[in-house]
């Protein structure tokens, strides 16, 4: 299946720009110019860190944009390939000293060229996803619905032990779906009440994947929250947050769903909308952006925007209520690259694990260096994904750590599946599950 995907990928068409393409980048001239080559990115960039070429470090990738605006070289694939490679995960943006923004430079690029992102296989499957799938979430929950009926029946562990999923080439697809141990969370406007102090009230994010493959998390972050003495509300009408469309460069998919979340986030009256995956935060966090060219509405997307906070940064802000239950574990954490870079959050979830009793945080090597998932990487990208896979847990089984906490969904799916891959013992747990249990009476 791979070779046949590989020799189909080197026939598509060349790309082309589209008929804004050009204006779309030369509205990034000015962040290009800001590279001063200094090369200090370099050491945070993992796709430099696996192939040590200038073209494959945020330094030659902006070069290649430059030279695009400039008129200096012509769109080609083999060009393309190195910005395709590109996991938009900020983290060259985040250690820049002249304040280059490179995910604002790699969305303008993917939104502004044709062709290569939908024109290979594995690009169609992922524009099938962006276009049916998520912004369907009946669709999606129904989906997600027979992977648990799979997975419950015993199915699963028959077409594993049968062989037939290696002899199909469909074994590391297969491996990609996460164990869907609850039901979804279908948000209707479901609301938790506050322990205790009543001391903020926040609107719940429930998400796509989130909601469907992770929908107990999504409940365990409503019962920290209360704990916390918040009233947490999940507002009906919301859906996915667009961050996988802005990231593939599908600009107006990501539009549409961004208004009919701040339509539906924005109808009460909380003090906080709360995410607990790190890509959504990101992404809701960049709805005035996104939307600063929509009349209609600019201003609520601003609003929205600065209401927007990761699970673990609000509650830090808010003071945390000491955990009453002692869990005796030693745990690693793996930094999102969305929350670590794009959100700038490194120390909160740190502080609210370091107040768990009986709790040991063991830090690993290169914990803010991408875990190769990357909005969907590991599906477009899969030779350089398990490369960054493999190290990342070669680096949290270093510490000695049992499990490796992490806040992202996609990070979960991926770590599992290298922990899997390298027989390592290792559990993964998001952090609001991992709360849940020092929170529980
Ligand atoms: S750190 Fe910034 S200025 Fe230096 S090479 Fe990287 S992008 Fe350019
Ligand atoms: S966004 Fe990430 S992968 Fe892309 S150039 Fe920057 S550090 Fe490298």
């Amino acid at each position: 299946m791979r070779h046949l995907l590989y020799n189909l990928n080197q026939i598509m068409p060349s790309p082309t720009l589209k008929p804004f393409g050009q204006d779309l980048l030369a509205a990034q001239y000015d962040n290009m110019l800001s590279c001063v080559r200094c090369g200090l990115c370099l050491s945070v960039c993992p796709t430099y860190q696996l192939r040590l070429t200038e073209p494959e470090g945020p330094r030659g990738r902006i070069a290649i944009a430059k030279a695009l605006v400039e008129g200096n070289l012509s769109l080609t694939s083999d060009l393309l390939q190195h910005w395709d490679s590109c996991i938009l995960c900020d983290a060259c943006s985040f250690i820049c000293p002249s304040g280059v923004r490179m995910e604002a430079i790699g969305q303008a690029l993917r939104t502004a060229v044709t062709e290569t992102k939908g024109a290979n296989p594995s690009g169609m499957v992922v524009n099938a996803m962006l276009r049916w799938v998520l912004p369907n979430m009946g669709l999606l929950r129904t989906i997600t619905g027979i992977g648990r009926l799979y997975q419950k029946s015993g199915l699963q562990r028959l077409t594993r032990a049968s062989g037939v999923l290696r002899l199909l080439h469909l074994e590391e697809a297969e491996a990609m779906l996460p164990a869907i141990n609850a039901p979804a969370l279908v948000p209707n406007g479901q609301v938790w009440e506050p322990v205790g102090e009543h001391r903020a009230t926040v609107a719940l994010l429930a998400g796509c994947i989130m909601s469907t493959a992770f929908g107990e998390t999504d409940r365990a972050t409503a019962r920290v929250l209360a704990a916390n003495g918040c009233r947490v509300v999940v507002p009906a009408g919301q859906g996915c947050c667009g961050a996988l469309h802005a990231h593939r460069g599908e600009i107006e998919g990501a539009r549409t769903l961004a208004r009919r979340n701040i339509d539906a986030l924005l109808a009460g009256e909380a003090d906080a909308i709360i995410v607990n995956a790190a890509g959504c935060g990101a992404t809701l966090k960049h709805y005035g952006s996104l939307l600063a060219d929509d009349p209609d509405y600019k201003d609520r997307a601003a609003v929205l925007a600065a209401k927007a906070r990761d699970f673990t940064e609000f509650l830090a802000e808010l003071g945390p209520r000491p955990p009453q239950r002692a869990l005796n574990i030693t745990v690693t954490y793996q930094e999102p690259c969305h929350l670590a870079n794009a959100q700038r959050v490194r120390e909160a979830p740190r502080k609210l694990l370091r107040a768990v009793p009986g709790l040991v945080l063991r830090e690993m090597a290169e914990s803010a260096m991408c875990c190769g998932s990357g909005a969907m990487y590991n599906v477009t990208q899969t030779e350089s994904s398990h490369a960054l896979r493999g190290r990342k847990v070669r680096n949290a089984a270093a510490t000695g750590a049992k499990v490796i906490v992490t806040a992202n969904p996609g990070c979960f799916i991926q770590l599992g599946q290298g922990v899997q891959e390298a027989r390592e013992s290792l559990r993964i747990l998001h952090i609001a599950d991992l709360l849940d249990q020092a929170y529980r009476p």
